[in-house]
């Protein structure tokens, strides 16, 4: 018998990507996810795999998994600004509620759970490098609010139920991250620029285009869950590409890249939008010997390949 892996968000960017790992490492896949953001497309090559399953369930609500289970990795979110926009109370719900049914089940299998937590819990950081141990910067009734909130709730509710209950739990900051199988329409800068510069349309930087962030690919960001869900530390862990960049820097990197003609054009900050974001990756080096491989470079390679096939068809 395999071991058992609940993935929520499974047919999601990210968890799309954890589904293959698993997989791969020999693992049998219980994909989880309601389909607001995800995407059936991003797991289609996995249905037929006797060791892959999926569930189209909304893990706001009880969730149940006959069988044992090894891991929860719970991925299920809007996770890009314009999403979370849109679906405001969803959010909440999975960050809370979808955690609380998670951590529930855990409990009740006797698992190792490990959640996706965000550099958004940094807010608009006013320290840079983000490092761990910094509290963060976040306006909980502004718009970002509802994300910021729902994670920070998520990572509290997480360490209770780790001292409270002895469950085995792991928690991992993630930043920027792109690959292949982003939405084009997230509204997320990467898909912004790419989709824009191949259809020849100006790219849009919101306020004046210096604010920064620092780009990880998605292979990097698989493997160090991995190691950390593996691992035996249990606070909070940041994993990301230091390598900083403003957003005037990477409009330009993308039309180098894409060949395109088009012009960086400027429109209006969104309110509370981060200044700059950088993660300080010392933690995860000593405790997972983990650091990007992959240059922004290389991995915007695979990653113009596949919005140029969406693009462009
Ligand atoms: N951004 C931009 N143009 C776009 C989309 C985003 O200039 O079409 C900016 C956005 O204001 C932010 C940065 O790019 O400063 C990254 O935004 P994204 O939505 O990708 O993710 P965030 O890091 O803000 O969650």
């Amino acid at each position: 018998m395999k071991k058992k892996v609940l993935i929520t968000g499974g047919a999601g960017f990210l968890g799309s990507h954890l589904c293959d790992r698993f997989l791969a490492e020999g693992y049998h896949v219980v994909a989880m996810d309601n389909l607001i953001t995800g995407d059936l497309a991003n797991i289609e090559h996995l249905l037929k795999d006797k060791d892959f399953e999926f569930h189209h369930h909304d893990v706001s609500k009880f969730v149940h998994v006959p069988g044992e289970l090894e891991y929860i990795l719970h991925f299920a979110s809007p996770a890009s600004p314009i999403d979370y926009l849109k679906m405001p109370i969803q959010t909440m719900k999975v960050g809370s509620l979808g955690t609380h049914n998670c951590l529930g089940l855990a409990k009740a299998k006797g698992a190792r759970m490990l959640i996706a937590s965000t550099s958004e819990v940094y807010g608009d950081p006013l320290v840079h490098p983000q490092k761990e141990d910094y509290w963060g910067n976040v306006n909980p009734v502004g718009p970002r609010g509802v994300y910021d909130e729902a994670k920070r709730f998520q990572e509290a509710l997480t360490m209770a139920y780790h001292t409270f209950h002895g469950l085995e739990t792991r928690i991992v900051r993630i930043f920027n991250t792109f690959g292949p199988r982003m939405r084009l329409d997230d509204g997320r800068v990467l898909p912004a620029f790419i989709s824009q510069a191949l259809r020849g349309e100006d790219l849009t930087a919101f306020g004046d285009g210096t604010q920064t962030r620092s780009f990880t690919y998605v292979d990097d960001l698989v493997e160090g869950i991995y190691r950390l869900l593996l691992s035996d530390y249990t606070g909070p862990v940041n994993l990301g590409n230091p390598e900083e960049i403003t957003i005037n820097e990477f409009g330009e990197e993308i039309l180098r890249l894409t060949g395109s003609k088009s012009k960086i054009i400027y429109q209006p900050l969104p309110k509370d939008d981060p200044k700059q974001r950088k993660p300080d990756i010392s933690l995860a080096k000593e405790i997972l010997d983990w650091e990007p491989k992959f240059s922004r470079a290389e991995g915007l390679k695979p990653t113009l390949e596949y919005f140029t096939k969406k693009v462009l068809g």
